[in-house]
């Protein structure tokens, strides 16, 4: 599942590679994938537009047009962008197609099918249900220490948990949370809205550290042009974890061992030792 970081490294692709270009025709080989307009009124809608821009809200792509229009996509758990000459064979699980102008070809491919899709009118952007009640960018200056405090102080859910969640912290997912809170030296199980007001900085702190230390790992990542998953991404800070994926092996601070607890349907890492409280 790509994280903030990996979609963040996916939008300045699609930036670099596909501003500039009109949409030709686009067309849904899965009507699921955006399951809120027809086929034809999806291909209508992006017929003949522009991209002006490619940018991210949380872990959505945001494509934004010349015709008032955005596309909204998510990539979920596989989905991924391909962009290339036209007239190429299309790969297996090839959910869209959008032809551009000088003979390039933008396609979704989703091998899960969880993908999603969405056209909207600019000026409805920040209303649409995808993005409303997302919590503010982790690097933007809404997002202060008084802002994270209040977050978790409604929360009555793990602070792993309250981290997971969209409409309280973008763009953390599993593997991001547990290093937060392994550098944070909090416990992963322990209810977020008894947190005490003095930790809340380190959480902060720590939030942003790891976001930017992914950041600029993947911007040092040799991306193939062609393919904009973000896999190279992971590649990137892969073997760098702190804790996640480490079970049974030596913290790198106190040197007890790594646990794993599986919670709410996914696996925690944390070092006992150092994350006690
Ligand atoms: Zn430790």
């Amino acid at each position: 599942m790509p994280e903030l970081p990996e979609v963040e490294l996916v939008a300045c692709s699609l930036q670099r590679l596909v501003v500039g270009h009109r949409i030709v025709s686009a067309r849904l080989l899965r009507p699921g994938l955006a399951p809120e307009t027809s086929p034809a009124t999806f291909a209508r809608r992006l017929r003949g537009a522009r991209i002006e821009a490619v940018g991210r809200r949380g872990k959505h792509i945001l494509v934004r047009l010349d015709n008032e229009r955005v596309l909204i996509a998510h990539l979920r758990m596989t989905g991924k962008f391909l962009y290339g000459p036209t007239g190429t064979p299309l790969p297996k699980h090839t959910h869209a197609i959008f032809n551009l102008d000088e003979e390039r070809r933008l396609i979704f491919i989703d091998q899960r099918h969880f993908g999603m899709m969405k056209v909207v009118p600019s000026a409805q952007l920040d209303d649409t249900k995808e993005l409303r009640f997302l919590a503010p960018e982790p690097f933007s200056d809404e997002f202060t220490p008084a802002y994270l405090h209040t977050a978790l102080l409604r929360s009555r859910r793990t602070l792993k948990e309250t981290l997971l969640d969209q409409k309280r912290v973008t763009g953390l997912g599993n593997i991001y949370a547990a290093e937060v809170l392994f550098v944070a030296r909090l416990n992963p199980f322990r209810i977020a809205a008894t947190l005490s007001k003095r930790r809340i900085p380190r959480l902060h702190a720590a939030i942003r550290t790891i976001l930017s230390e992914s950041l600029s790992s993947g911007s040092t990542m040799n991306v193939e042009p062609g393919i904009i998953d973000g896999r190279y991404y992971g590649g990137g800070y892969e073997g760098r974890w702190r804790v996640y994926d480490r079970e049974g092996e030596p913290c790198l601070v106190c040197h007890a061992r790594i646990r794993r607890i599986s919670h709410a349907g996914r696996s925690t890492f944390f070092c006992p030792r150092c994350q006690r409280r």
